[in-house]
């Protein structure tokens, strides 16, 4: 069975992973609602060309994942809109890098919100229409910090370790019904995500762009490569295919061998 007419929320999807996400969703013939932040002009120069180059139907919801009630009330308005929401990725991800002893308490609550909690927001209310219509696929951008940790990240690795146990925790309460809960944990990944924590790690660690890109990013990618989104986003469309229906529960590192070491 192919994923065309199904319909997706990706959130955290006008730039980077996500973005990557929609186009390679909607190239299946999936219709999107994409979320985010940004430039409006941008965002719906987006919209209007994932519509465009797919044929398929694609709306935005600017939902604050900091804000429960709105993550909520965008699955609603997905399910309006678009008539279901049978593929939920929770992608939306923000990131601080500092010294626990410095660590802003507004930056620690923020990014528990943005990373982890908008994640159980989102499946609380998508759930009920996948298990009613007894097919879903929730995937969670999860990280190589889902696995191992890394100085000065205080709040983004606990809430990427948090990410999966709630993975493996909803995949247990829907198994029966023919929906599937799964992370994908990138390494670096050439995104605005990670160009922008390049002068906060030079300022922590003193070091050059240069060597933070060399000694501290690819130094944990055996590989020596970058990953990119359109291989984060190929992992998500097997994800959703017939041939993953038993694929649950579990992570697929994406990160140049990172974890294995
Ligand atoms: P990005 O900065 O390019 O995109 C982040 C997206 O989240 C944007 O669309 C942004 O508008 C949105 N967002 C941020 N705060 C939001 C909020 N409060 N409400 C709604 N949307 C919000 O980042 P990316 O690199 O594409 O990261 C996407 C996901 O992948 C994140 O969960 C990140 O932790 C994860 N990840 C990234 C890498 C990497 O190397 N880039 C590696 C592992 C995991």
């Amino acid at each position: 069975m192919s994923l065309k007419s199904r319909n997706a929320v990706i959130t955290g999807s006008t730039s980077g992973i996500g973005l990557a996400y929609a186009r390679a969703l909607a190239a299946e013939g999936v219709n999107i609602c994409i979320n985010g932040f940004g430039d409006a002009g941008a965002i719906e120069a987006e919209r209007a060309g994932i519509e465009m180059e797919f044929g398929v139907t694609c709306i935005y919801n600017g939902a604050d994942m900091t804000k429960g009630d709105q993550i909520a009330a965008m699955v609603k308005d997905a399910e309006t809109r678009l008539g279901s929401v049978d593929i939920l990725i929770n992608n939306a991800g923000v990131q601080f890098v500092s010294p626990i002893e410095d660590f802003p308490v507004e930056k620690w609550d923020q990014i528990i919100a943005i990373n982890l909690t908008s994640a159980f927001h989102a499946m609380r209310a998508a759930v009920p229409g996948m298990k009613a219509r007894k097919w879903g696929r929730i995937i969670n951008t999860a990280s190589a910090h889902s696995l191992v940790a890394s100085p000065f990240k205080a709040a983004y690795v606990s809430a990427k370790h948090g990410v999966m146990g709630l993975t493996k925790t909803v995949a247990l309460e829907v198994a029966a019904f023919g929906v599937t809960v799964n992370s994908i944990s990138p390494g670096y990944v050439w995104t605005p995500l990670v160009a922008n924590q390049i002068p906060d790690t030079m300022k922590a660690r003193n070091l050059t762009r240069e060597q933070v890109i060399n000694d501290v990013l690819l130094a944990a990618q055996p590989t020596k490569q970058f990953v990119t989104v359109e291989q984060v986003a190929a992992c998500a469309v097997y994800l959703c295919s017939d041939g993953a229906a038993n694929i649950t529960g579990t992570n697929i590192s994406m990160d140049g061998g990172w974890t294995a070491a």
